[in-house]
């Protein structure tokens, strides 16, 4: 038997600001299907927004529409389809952005964040078990992330579930499916940040806030934190950065000066290639770049290849904080609760799923950390 919800659904990219005039994003009652074999509906009690919906919503990278975006939420799971062995109705959990198998070269030797499978299932805006299975007056209407969790309910994957404890507030736990996972994970995992380290965080949106809050985790000690918006690097200051430079050209060079030579650890959380440029010129010899913000993928960036060779850095691609959800999300969520990783300080809204196109705004205009949605 299907089911009919509300839902944010993105007929065609949108670029024209602002969000909440132009509304790209449009309530709407679809239908889903009974869910398949090892599929799971699940009822969202917070959805946040990430940089990557807005990339969606103005068609920066493309993706099969319509769609309904929203890729970081917790809930509780409602029904089960047949096969499903690891929830129950009732459950509380973590929506993931990206299933992982299980089975695939990457999942079994423990890199499920590059799941093959998973990732292919994404690009078509499908699920893993196949789809899409949401549609809108008869005619389908795709996933985002195998999630799309802007509406009242999800039909995922079993494979992009991680249960949580029932203490854990929901507002709390959506923020750990993509931003804290990619930022904290970041540094924690993909940098591999030691005590006693330097790092630069280049961008201190959601992500770069989160991973702010990993490089205390891990130790380093000096956090400096580059953004263009006086207020960002503010809130930079109050999670726990060492040093805030506001950012532009001359950046690098500050950091440089600050440091006697370069970070050990830069991070690109920004998108753009000039916080690239930043964040590669501000590491030391020897140090590792991470960059995480997704570029546009027509902006080459022209690399000096000599000049890299000499100074022995290394730039790693971040992709879901090279973590393994169903291993570091536990972990993280029991880090939160001892009081060591103050993810809800990264929360500065929560309103309405009615109000998603006034968060859009608010997000395109630098003006919000992490905004929850309550669909429910
Ligand atoms: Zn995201
Ligand atoms: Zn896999």
């Amino acid at each position: 038997m299907t089911i009919d919800f509300i839902a944010a659904v993105l007929a065609s990219p949108v670029s024209r600001r602002p969000f909440d005039q132009s509304t790209p994003l449009a309530l709407e009652t679809v239908t889903c299907t009974a869910p398949g074999p090892h599929e799971v509906i699940v009822e969202i009690q917070a959805a946040s927004l990430c940089r990557s919906d807005l990339s969606v919503i103005e068609g920066v990278r493309a993706w099969p529409m319509p769609i309904i975006p929203g890729h970081e939420a917790s809930g509780v799971v409602e029904e089960i389809g047949p096969g499903v062995t690891g929830f129950k109705p009732g459950d509380h959990v973590v929506l993931v952005y990206q299933a992982q198998c299980g089975i695939c070269p990457c999942c079994e030797d423990g890199r499920p964040h590059l799941c093959a499978p998973g990732l292919e299932a994404n690009r078509a805006g499908a699920l893993l078990s196949g789809g899409p299975r949401l549609s809108l007056h008869g005619a389908p209407v795709h996933h985002h992330m195998g999630l799309s969790a802007f509406a009242q309910k999800a039909i995922v994957s079993e494979h992009s579930l991680v249960k949580v404890d029932d203490s854990v507030p929901f507002d709390i736990a959506a923020l750990f499916g993509c931003g804290v996972l990619c930022g904290a994970g970041s540094i924690l995992k993909t940098g591999a940040v030691q005590p006693g380290e330097s790092v630069a965080i280049v961008g201190t949106g959601g992500v770069g806030s989160s991973a702010i809050l990993g490089a205390r985790l891990a130790g380093a000690e000096r956090i400096i934190a580059v953004d263009l918006d006086e207020g960002k690097c503010a809130s930079a200051r109050a999670l726990g950065a060492t040093d805030t430079i506001i950012g532009g050209p001359d950046a690098a060079g500050e950091i440089l000066e600050l440091t006697n030579g370069g970070v050990n650890c830069a991070l690109e959380s920004a998108g753009n290639l000039e916080a690239f440029t930043t964040a590669y010129d501000a590491t030391a010899r020897g140090g590792r770049v991470v960059t995480l913000g997704l570029v546009s993928p027509e902006t080459p960036y022209p690399l000096d290849i000599a000049g890299h060779v000499t100074s022995a850095k290394s730039i790693h691609g971040s992709y879901m904080g090279s973590c393994n959800p169903q291993i570091d999300i536990p972990e993280f969520v029991s880090l939160y609760q001892s009081g060591r990783f103050p993810v809800d300080q990264l929360i500065s809204h929560t309103m309405p799923l009615k109000q998603v196109n006034l968060a859009l705004e608010r997000m395109a205009a630098s003006t919000a950390l992490r905004q929850i949605l309550h669909p429910n």
